[in-house]
């Protein structure tokens, strides 16, 4: 059986320290100044693709030790810890994992977090599985949807996936999702230098004018499994210039206060696009995400090495006063900034796998 690497590091955790009371309402300020806004839940660890830069066939292959199903939080628990976010000012819930349409009956979670009111619901996957979900996901209450999607070729996208699923499966998710009416979606592209980096621009002429807006990732360090290079990362200034060779691009204002994508638009009016430069432009000093992992353990960033352990707190005896304290007490000791001190040896450290900790 295969090892799993990160669970050697997850061990080491000890329970979150009892801290001061904090009355609901409070917002929460980290070491920096940053406040708690967003959450990401991851509600498995289990996927059906292994792709080459998240979960490669060589190290989580099919005898990969994943989670049991009595240490996966429960929905009960889940939507418990959310409640108590959302009274410290989260805003938005993304939910993720591994592939979150693999977990049994996930449409109710969403619809007991819908249920609590005033959350934007967002939920990435790899869409495969929307053509039965998509509907049963937005009767109950999930209000926006991520696809990804790494190339348009069959031979680079099974390449990417690394499990040969056609690119036609996911073309069919994204039309469910729209017919469901989730449009417009965003649809994101992991770049990975010399293996999809042509399909930047059969991407941008697929989607433009769908209203869809596609999300080209510089390939990320995250894990210790995907082998990743500097050499590989294809700078978001260089995925500009490339589409803007043949459809210029203008530079749009971000949404809102934190938003991870660059926006740019057609200047021709078909549309925009997104570079997210998480290699090279860190984003860290608006960073407002909290990462909730598939066995309950809080990572204050995606290149932590160590995570919190609330679940035991929330199987103990814990009511929500001391949980609510301890989730203060991990913001407010946060100081990650991961992205803006990267070297070729923090790339090379031990890091939890992006699909546990939830992309
Ligand atoms: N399975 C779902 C999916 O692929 O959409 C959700 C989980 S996945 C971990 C979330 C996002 O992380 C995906 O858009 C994926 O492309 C991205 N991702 C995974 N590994 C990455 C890496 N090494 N660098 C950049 N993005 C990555
Ligand atoms: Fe699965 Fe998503 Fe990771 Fe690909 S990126 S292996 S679809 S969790
Ligand atoms: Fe946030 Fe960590 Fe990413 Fe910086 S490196 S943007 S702190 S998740």
């Amino acid at each position: 059986m295969t090892d799993r690497p990160t669970f050697q590091i997850v061990d080491q955790l000890s329970r979150i320290p009892s801290g001061p009371a904090v009355a609901p309402g409070t917002e929460l300020l980290d070491t920096r100044g940053r406040a708690l806004r967003d959450l990401r839940i991851s509600v498995t660890d289990r996927c059906n693709f292994r792709c080459i830069y998240c979960m490669p066939k060589g190290v989580f292959g099919k005898d990969y030790p994943f989670l049991k199903r009595p240490e996966l939080l429960s929905f009960e628990e889940i939507t418990r810890l959310v409640r108590l976010f959302a009274s410290h000012g989260v805003r938005k819930i993304r939910i993720t994992g591994g592939e979150p349409l693999l977990r049994r009956g996930v449409e109710n979670l969403i619809a007991e977090l819908a249920a609590i009111g005033g959350l934007e619901l967002t939920l990435t996957t790899n869409g495969v599985l929307l053509p039965r979900m998509a509907q049963r996901l937005r009767d109950a209450g999930l209000d926006r949807i991520t696809v990804s999607l790494d190339a348009l070729d069959e031979a680079t996208f099974r390449l990417m996936n690394d499990v040969d699923f056609p690119v036609s499966d996911v073309l069919a998710g994204i039309e469910a999702a729209e017919k469901a009416g989730f449009g417009p979606l965003k649809v994101n592209m992991v770049v990975k230098r010399g293996v999809n980096d042509h399909a930047i621009l059969d991407l941008a002429r697929h989607f433009r004018g769908s209203g869809h807006i596609v999300r080209y990732i510089e390939f990320m360090d995250v894990g210790s499994s995907n082998g990743w290079r500097m050499d590989d990362v294809v700078p978001s200034r260089e995925v500009v210039e490339r589409i803007s060779a043949e459809f210029p691009l203008e530079s749009l204002e971000a949404n809102y206060h934190g938003e991870v994508a660059e926006r740019w638009r057609y200047a021709d009016g078909q549309g925009e696009v997104g570079v997210i430069s998480s290699v090279t432009q860190a984003f860290c000093s608006s960073c407002t995400r909290l990462r909730l992992s598939t066995e309950g353990r809080l990572y204050t960033c995606l290149f932590a090495q160590q995570g919190h352990d609330l679940r035991s707190l929330l199987r103990g005896e814990a009511d929500d006063d001391r949980l609510r304290a301890a989730i203060a007490t991990v913001w407010h000791a946060r100081s990650d900034n991961y992205s803006e001190i990267r070297t070729a040896e923090t790339a090379a450290a031990r890091k939890i796998e992006m699909s546990y900790i939830g992309g």
